[in-house]
């Protein structure tokens, strides 16, 4: 798998004229590349856009970043799921802050070495906010690497993405005076064309769109018609089904909500209240007793799925109206009226209960 000028200059030409306009795209600014990557990493770009938007107007910089209270940063992230993103790109601010005059590093490796920056993010931002010839490399560009050079390889193997990497960085080690003239932002351009082609025409479920693309005429799988075959990806392990008893306690107009550990899934997030297994409602009554409420009236809400990455949730829930609750609540419980829960970040997985208290009005 060797990676030159023959497959690049098309490719670049290409990106250059059909590149999409979003909202991160060509500012120039490191702190857009790394707000944006962060976010692409489990969301879809459509969803991405007006959030970036939303984010960069609250939190414009890395400074106002470092200084964000918990919940508004967790409010901004309502919605995106894995919420240790959010944590880490706080974290990661903080650290700019104190060792980096308020700025991202300039090197992929110095970038990899921060919270929540990986190889692929580290090379993204190095290559396109700073022009530094380094590879990144996501499931967009090994699909597209993969097809290109016909190679049938698991690409869930850690072999194959070292060797896509190392071709590329070849690539750039190797580069013509001639072809870094035509460029001045190779890198920056290529990568991007790669992760591009990738989106939106070397796409990765129903079939490419081969005739729009710059490789037509060159591309091995699509010769070979072995586009549905290549890339190969085993199977995954299977999510392991949790199921969960969600508790929405409420004492007429305030609601309970209750802060998670803060190590593990959904780590210092407040929720409805919730207990493995499924429970019946005397288990429930007792439950909510053992809290020092006093119940008055239950009833059952739908039941409700939620799948996080290795982990599935199936959910049946109560609500639960209780005597008024006084302000002695235990520890890591608190009290949030209609208004304040509706702008009160809550993770996705209890979307279906929050929204059902605003879906009626
Ligand atoms: S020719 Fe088809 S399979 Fe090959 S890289 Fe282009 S879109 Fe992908």
């Amino acid at each position: 798998m060797i990676f030159t000028p023959l497959q690049a200059r098309p490719l670049i030409i290409w990106y250059q004229t059909h590149k999409r306009d979003l909202p991160w795209r060509d500012t120039g600014d490191p702190y857009d590349v790394w707000i944006s990557e962060i976010m692409l990493q489990q969301t879809r770009v459509e969803f991405v856009k007006d959030r970036f938007l939303q984010f960069r107007k609250e939190l414009p910089d890395i400074p106002a970043l470092a200084d964000c209270s918990d919940e508004k940063l967790m409010k901004l992230w309502e919605g995106m799921g894995y919420y240790s993103r959010a944590r880490n790109l706080k974290k990661c601010a903080q650290i700019l802050c104190d060792n980096y005059q308020a700025s991202l590093p300039k090197t992929a490796e110095e970038l990899a070495a921060l919270p929540g920056i990986g190889p692929y993010t580290a090379g993204a931002i190095a290559s396109i906010a700073y022009g530094q010839p380094v590879p990144a490399v996501d499931g967009n560009v090994l699909r597209v690497i993969a097809r290109y050079f016909e190679d049938d390889r698991d690409i869930r193997d850690a072999a194959v993405k070292a060797d896509v990497t190392a071709s590329i960085q070849q690539f750039y080690d190797s580069c013509s005076e001639e072809l870094m003239n035509e460029f001045p932002d190779l890198p920056s351009l290529l990568n991007q064309a790669l992760m591009e082609l990738g989106a939106i025409v070397c796409v990765p479920n129903g079939q490419p769109k081969c005739t729009e693309c710059p490789w037509n005429g060159t591309c091995g799988a699509c010769l070979h018609q072995k586009t549905d075959q290549i890339p190969y990806r085993s199977a995954l392990k299977q999510r392991r089904i949790e199921q969960r008893t969600i508790l929405v306690i409420l004492d007429g107009s305030r609601f309970l909500l209750h802060k998670r550990p803060d190590k593990g899934l959904l780590a210092g997030l407040y929720e409805f209240p919730g207990y493995d297994g499924y429970r019946s409602r005397k288990e429930v009554l007792d439950a909510v007793r053992k809290l020092g409420l006093s119940p008055v009236r239950i009833k059952q809400l739908p039941d409700s799925r939620h799948i996080f990455s290795h982990i599935e949730w199936h959910m049946k829930a109560y609500e639960i109206l209780t005597d008024n609750i006084d302000q002695n609540l235990p520890e890591g419980y608190v009290l949030l009226n209609k208004k304040e829960l509706r702008s009160f970040a809550v993770p996705s997985a209890f979307h279906t209960y929050k929204d059902w208290y605003f879906l009626q009005e």
